[in-house]
């Protein structure tokens, strides 16, 4: 059977972790977040953790070729029976070109882009939340403003990117949590 390979995508705190668990219960998904990378290597003091947190603690995006690299060093470490779930990656547009490469590489493709489309406030809102349960160092007012203004310049033009690619699909990412996940599994039932 052809693997489910999604990439899941929105602004910070649009709910891509949440749904990515999901996803990966229900279609026995391999997870690849580079969010959950980079902070096992803050947690591990490694040099590139030491490097992630310079740029995770302003809101910043590490630099494309150094995320690439883990990204594909990832992928090839990780082993996927059904498909791979991105959350996280791409964030740019050249990281967008570089995973295509990647996957062909490796005869592999993006089956969909499930995007999650949340109102502003409400993403402010969440993340304001969860740093007061999850303690990350970048859920402060400061820096998730920095990482919104980040992701208008940077991520939503891969919107665009992927719509010309007709993988894009979007999902209203407001409602509970399962009612989102509905919508998702409509979305993956047609294609
Ligand atoms: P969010 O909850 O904001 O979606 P993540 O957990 O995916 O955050 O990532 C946290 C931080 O890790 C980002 O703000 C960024 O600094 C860094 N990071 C994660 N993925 C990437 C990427 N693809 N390119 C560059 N930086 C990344």
């Amino acid at each position: 059977m052809e693997k489910l390979n999604i990439v899941i995508f929105g602004a910070p705190g649009s709910g891509k972790g949440t749904q990515s668990e999901k996803l990966i219960e229900k279609y026995g998904l391999t997870h690849i977040s580079t969010g959950d990378v980079l902070r096992k290597e803050i947690k591990n003091g490694s040099k590139l953790g030491k490097i992630a947190e310079e740029y995770i603690s302003k809101g910043q995006l590490l630099p494309d070729e150094l995320i690439v690299n883990i990204l594909a060093d990832t992928l090839d470490k990780c082993e996927i029976v059904k498909g791979v779930i991105f959350d996280g990656f791409p964030r740019t547009i050249p990281q967008a070109e570089a995973l295509k490469k990647v996957l062909s590489e490796r005869n592999m493709d993006i089956s969909v882009v499930l995007g999650l489309e949340v109102e502003e406030k409400e993403l402010i809102d969440r993340l304001l939340k969860r740093g007061a349960i999850s303690g990350r160092s970048d859920d402060n007012i400061e820096t998730i403003n920095k990482r919104l203004e980040v992701y208008h310049s940077q991520t939503d033009p891969l919107r665009e990117y992927y719509i010309n690619e007709g993988k894009y699909k979007p999902i209203t990412g407001d409602g509970t949590i399962d009612e989102i996940f509905e919508k998702i599994k409509k979305v993956i039932a047609l294609l």
